[in-house]
């Protein structure tokens, strides 16, 4: 795994390759806020959704919830469910060994394209560990509400530009992450089952544990992208020159291999270009009752959001 430290002073990028030329996009940067964040982070860690485990009672009034916050922002609000059989399907599982929860859903939030036939997918899962005995209930607060405020914030300005994106848009809130992939996993399946012969998603993005840093003097994102499209790197490259420093970008190459823990392994698997924002590294409260939104960094989680929708808007406009 090879790892650069990007600084600004070194970049200087021809984007030949990139196709942003919409100049009527206007600046929708301003609707990103820290209240609304916040807001999100300190609702989805609350005791009575007791830690949001997948497929159990407590966590459907945060389904409820993601489906409330899309068609408030104006989307049209899917609400995929996911039964065993699927699943066993999705993951090429015997009929007999794995239990998975009963049901699970993933809840995704649509913007039709001017070609709606391409789509590109933004990810982040919404559940967590639940409760564990003799340990408590794990809040996950960073792994991942920080993701699920990105993956909104993200539609809230696309939305707020007023622009139809060449691409169909989905912003999916993948459930049953910690269970594994089995929201994402069960999407890429579904999808490749279902798709006519000119469909095809063009881009995936994904969102894990995006909102602490090692470095809070100078806050850190990982950016880790599918090596057989170099220009995501110089479409990242490009759009960080509009974000403020202090903020270092890491880079991290990753094959398009399908191997990695998050919910862009099904999407690497079929070889589709990915971007993943993640941690530099684990903290200490990863997969703890520890992991509260008290120990956020709201400027990191900013600052990754508005990069990623830099990127995201040269990818869809
Ligand atoms: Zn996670």
């Amino acid at each position: 795994m090879k790892k650069i430290i990007y600084t600004l002073s070194v970049v200087f990028m021809i984007m030949a390759n990139v196709a942003y030329a919409n100049n009527n996009v206007k600046d929708v940067k301003d609707i990103y806020t820290t209240e609304y964040a916040k807001e999100i982070v300190y609702f989805l860690t609350q005791k009575k959704f007791m830690g949001r485990e997948a497929g159990k009672k407590a966590s459907l009034p945060v389904i409820k919830f993601l489906e409330n916050e899309f068609a408030k922002i104006g989307y049209e609000v899917i609400k995929q469910p996911i039964t065993s059989a699927d699943l066993y399907e999705a993951k090429g599982e015997p009929k007999k060994g794995t239990v998975y929860p009963n049901m699970i859903y993933n809840v995704i939030g649509k913007i039709e394209g001017s070609d709606p036939n391409k789509i590109v997918v933004v990810g982040a899962h919404f559940d967590h560990l639940g409760k564990k005995k003799g340990l408590g209930i794990h809040p996950g607060a960073d792994d991942n509400a920080s993701g699920i405020v990105a993956l909104l914030s993200l539609a809230k300005m696309m939305k707020a530009t007023g622009c139809t994106p060449k691409y169909t848009v989905l912003f999916c809130a993948w459930d049953g992450e910690e269970k594994g992939l089995l929201g994402s996993r069960y999407f890429v399946h579904n999808w490749y089952k279902n798709r006519t012969q000119t469909d095809s998603i063009v881009h995936y993005m994904n969102f894990d544990m995006v909102g602490r840093t090692a470095t809070p003097e100078n806050p850190t994102v990982t950016f880790a992208w599918n090596n057989n499209y170099p220009y995501l790197l110089d479409i990242c490259k490009e759009a960080q020159k509009e974000i403020p420093a202090p903020f270092n970008v890491i880079l991290d190459e990753r094959k398009g291999d399908g191997k990695g823990g998050s919910d862009y392994a099904p999407f690497s698997k079929k070889d589709i270009p990915f971007i993943a924002w993640m941690e530099e590294e684990l903290h200490s409260d990863y997969h703890k009752p520890t992991d509260t939104p008290d120990k956020l960094h709201w400027e990191k989680l900013k600052k990754t959001t508005l990069l990623a929708y830099g990127i995201l808007e040269r990818l869809v406009f």
